[in-house]
C-alpha cells in the first residue's frame, strides 16, 4: 500500500493534480462497479477515491497485467477529463482508448 500511495503522489504532481485530495483503496472484484479499477470524485470538494482490485483477485491473473501504476495514471486522467462527456458506448470506448494511449506514452516518457 505504501508503494501505491507513493505512485499516486508522484503522478498527482506530474499531472498537476496536487490540489485534489485523492485516496487509494483496494476492493474485492464484487465491490467494484465494473472492471478492475475505478475512480469516484467530488468536484466541489476536489476529493476523489481510486479503487482497484489486487492483481491476484483479477478474473484473469494469467493475462498480461499493465500493473497498478497504469491503473493509477488512467484514473487520474479521468479527473482531467471529467467534464468531457460521451454520448454513447462508442464514445466511451474511444475515450478509454485515448486515455490508455496517453498512459502508455507517459509511462514510456518517464521510464
Ligand atoms: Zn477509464
Amino acid at each position: 500500500m505504501k508503494k501505491e500511495l507513493a505512485m499516486l503522489k508522484k503522478w498527482q504532481k506530474r499531472l498537476r493534480l496536487q490540489d485534489w485530495d485523492v485516496e487509494f483503496e483496494y476492493l474485492k472484484p464484487h465491490e467494484m462497479v465494473s472492471g478492475i479499477c475505478q475512480i469516484r470524485w467530488d468536484a466541489e470538494h476536489m476529493s476523489a477515491v481510486i479503487s482497484a482490485v489486487r492483481y491476484e483477485d483479477t478474473p484473469n491473473p494469467d493475462s498480461p497485467s499493465n500493473g497498478i501504476e497504469h491503473s493509477i495514471i488512467h484514473e487520474l486522467l479521468h479527473l482531467h477529463l471529467r467534464t468531457v462527456s460521451h454520448s454513447d458506448e462508442t464514445g466511451r470506448r474511444v475515450k478509454e482508448a485515448a486515455i490508455n494511449t496517453l498512459v502508455s506514452a507517459l509511462m514510456d516518457a518517464y521510464e
